[in-house]
């Protein structure tokens, strides 16, 4: 079984599924991201797989429901994108600048693919780390959800951008950058087109996003260069997260582009990532208030918090080869 049921009561989606793979037997230390897998053969830098448990299909059947059980067909495509053939890779700022950029490349091109289906609505890309945050395949990979609707997040993103922009006549993210960069206290990393910054409203303890310099939409509106240039940044900040408390850390990280539907030059694309640590050993959960009202407390002062992890960026520095920008 696998649908969409609405909540009328916050105006989101549900997707439901009951799509188990058969779970198969597989020796000790199978990977199945490693090259010569099942799925992925030799001679490839990186991969773009279907979802094995994907709760979306193209094929997904059609549904009925009413007004109080609202349903819809469960339209769309899960994939899993292999970032390197190399799985003792821990992260991404591990691989040299032209694997990230591959990366960024292939969110691009699948960027492009499904703007081509006219029935999907949102492209999600994201990244799970960290056996903490319950990512067992250690493998680098990331994912992506291509959605028959808009979620919540990214909607009051698109409405907030839109809400200023009628006000200003200005882009509501390119002014944030502006002051951030003209202030500086939450600057992490940076290069001539990409900013790496603590937000004045994060909610994680070491919360960073990825913004463009250039007001773009989506991953299809970077050059080349740019594309480049965001692997650097992504290299950059992941580099700074993990030199903060000298091991690894656990994160999820997401692409907020504009939906793939309609018009929508006041949105200002941009990465951001979401670190579960808060000390070296302690994880920050969203608990009882976090889960109850979708809001957080910060523990702690940012600024603080942004000073550290520009310290860290600069040990990050030393470390890690090829990095293109500088520290704040
Ligand atoms: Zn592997
Ligand atoms: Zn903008």
């Amino acid at each position: 079984m696998r649908e969409l049921r609405y909540n009328p009561l916050t105006g989101q989606w549900i997707i439901v599924s009951s799509v188990r793979a058969q779970r198969r037997w597989r020796p000790e230390g199978y990977c199945p991201f490693c090259p010569g897998a099942e799925e992925t053969g030799y001679g490839w830098d990186v991969l773009d797989l279907p979802n094995r448990f994907a709760a979306l299909s193209r094929d997904a059947e059609p549904v009925r429901g009413d007004e109080l059980q609202r349903k819809a067909q469960a339209y769309g495509y899960c994939g899993v994108v292999v970032e390197t053939p190399r799985h003792e890779v821990k992260d991404l700022d591990e691989l040299p600048l032209e694997s990230v950029t591959k990366v960024v490349d292939l969110w691009r091109s699948i960027t492009r693919r499904e703007m081509g289906d006219r029935r999907v609505v949102y492209l999600l890309i994201f990244r799970n780390k960290g056996e903490e945050i319950g990512v067992s395949l250690t493998h680098p990979h990331g994912q992506y959800y291509a959605l028959p609707y808009l979620p919540l997040k990214p909607r009051l993103m698109a409405d907030n951008m839109r809400r200023y922009y009628r006000r200003r006549g200005r882009c509501l993210v390119c002014d944030l950058v502006e002051g951030e960069l003209r202030e500086g206290v939450r600057v992490v990393y940076r290069n001539p087109s990409f900013a790496v910054i603590m937000p004045f409203f994060a909610s994680w303890p070491f919360e960073v996003h990825i913004y463009p310099l250039r007001h773009v939409q989506y991953l299809t509106d970077l050059s080349d260069e740019e594309a480049r240039l965001l692997a650097d940044a992504l290299r950059g900040g992941l580099a700074s997260l993990n030199a903060l408390f000298d091991r690894q850390m656990p994160y999820t990280l997401a692409v907020f582009q504009a939906p793939l539907r309609g018009s929508w030059p006041h949105f200002h694309m941009h990465v951001e990532v979401y670190p579960a640590l808060r000390d070296r050993d302690k994880l920050k959960y969203a608990a009882g208030f976090e889960s109850a009202t979708w809001d957080f407390t910060y523990d702690g002062v940012p600024e603080e918090n942004a000073s550290r992890l520009r310290e860290a960026c600069k040990r990050a520095m030393q470390k890690t080869q090829g990095l293109l920008g500088s520290c704040g």
